[in-house]
C-alpha cells in the first residue's frame, strides 16, 4: 500500500513539472512571436499645442526627419493658424484635445467632453480642411473612460490614444535635456509600440533640446518612428465596466 502511494506521489510530481514547462515554454513563444512579427514602433506625440515654440518643434523635426502627431487644444488655434497649417503641410498627424483644457469643465459630462472634441475637430477643419478623429484626453483617460463613454465617442467616429511612456515635460517643464531623455527611456507598459507623451507649451524648450538625442536613442534601438495614422489600432488604458 505505500508503495502505491508513494509511486503515485511521484507520478503527480512528474504531472506537475510537465505542466509547469508547458506553461513555461509557450509564455516565452508568445513573446518571441510578437517581437518578430511586429516591427518596433514609436509615435512621438505632443499635446497643447500650438503654441510659440511649434515652429521650432517643426524645424526640429524636420532636421531629424520624423513625422509625429500633435493633439491640439482648440483656444489655442486663433491666431496661430498659419503654424496649424504647416503641422498638416508637413506631413505631422493632427489629434484632438478638446476645445477648452479646462479640467473642471471637460469633465461635467461624456456629452461636454465630446463636444469639446468636436468643437476642436470643427476648428481644425475650418483651417486646414482636415478632420481629425484622433483625441486624447487632457491628463489621460484613467478614472474618466467607461465602456457607455467609449461606446459614445465610437459612435462620433473618434478614436483613443492614451501612452505608455512619458516626458514628464507637462508637470515639470524645467527637467534638464538629460533627464528628458531619460525618462524617454522609461515605459509603463514596456512593448514593441510606444506612444510617447511630450508636451509643446511655451515653456518646452528644453523638450526641443531634447528631441534629437531622444529620436537618436529610439533609432539606435531599432525603433520605426511613426505619426498616428488611421490604420493605428487604438490605445486606452483599462477601465471598471
Ligand atoms: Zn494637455
Amino acid at each position: 500500500m505505500q508503495v502505491l502511494l508513494k509511486s503515485r506521489k511521484i507520478l503527480y510530481m512528474v504531472f506537475f513539472i510537465i505542466l509547469l514547462l508547458l506553461v513555461l515554454t509557450s509564455k516565452s513563444y508568445a513573446k518571441e512571436t510578437i517581437e518578430n512579427n511586429d516591427k518596433k514602433t514609436v509615435y512621438l506625440t505632443f499635446d497643447d499645442g500650438p503654441s510659440i515654440i511649434t515652429d521650432k518643434l517643426l524645424d526640429t523635426l524636420k532636421s531629424c526627419n520624423v513625422k509625429a502627431t500633435f493633439f491640439v487644444v482648440g483656444k489655442e488655434i486663433p491666431g496661430r493658424e498659419k503654424v496649424l497649417k504647416r503641422i498638416y503641410n508637413e506631413g505631422h498627424s493632427i489629434g484632438l484635445h478638446t476645445y477648452s483644457h479646462n479640467f473642471k469643465k471637460i469633465y461635467k459630462s461624456d456629452d461636454i467632453f465630446i463636444n469639446e472634441m468636436l468643437s476642436s475637430q470643427e476648428k481644425i477643419k475650418e483651417v486646414t480642411g482636415y478632420s481629425s478623429n484622433f483625441i486624447r484626453f487632457p491628463g489621460g483617460s484613467s478614472k474618466h473612460l467607461s465602456g457607455s463613454m467609449l461606446e459614445k465617442i465610437h459612435k462620433n467616429n473618434l478614436r483613443v490614444f492614451d501612452w505608455n511612456s512619458s516626458l514628464e515635460d507637462g508637470v515639470k517643464p524645467n527637467l534638464s535635456v538629460d533627464d528628458l531623455v531619460k525618462n524617454s527611456k522609461k515605459c509603463r507598459v514596456c512593448d514593441h509600440r510606444i506612444i510617447l507623451l511630450m508636451h509643446c507649451n511655451s515653456n518646452n524648450t528644453n523638450t526641443i533640446k531634447a528631441l534629437p538625442k531622444i529620436i537618436d536613442c529610439y533609432r539606435n534601438r531599432g525603433y520605426e518612428i511613426k505619426p498616428i495614422i488611421d490604420s493605428t489600432p487604438e490605445y486606452y488604458y483599462k477601465f471598471k465596466k
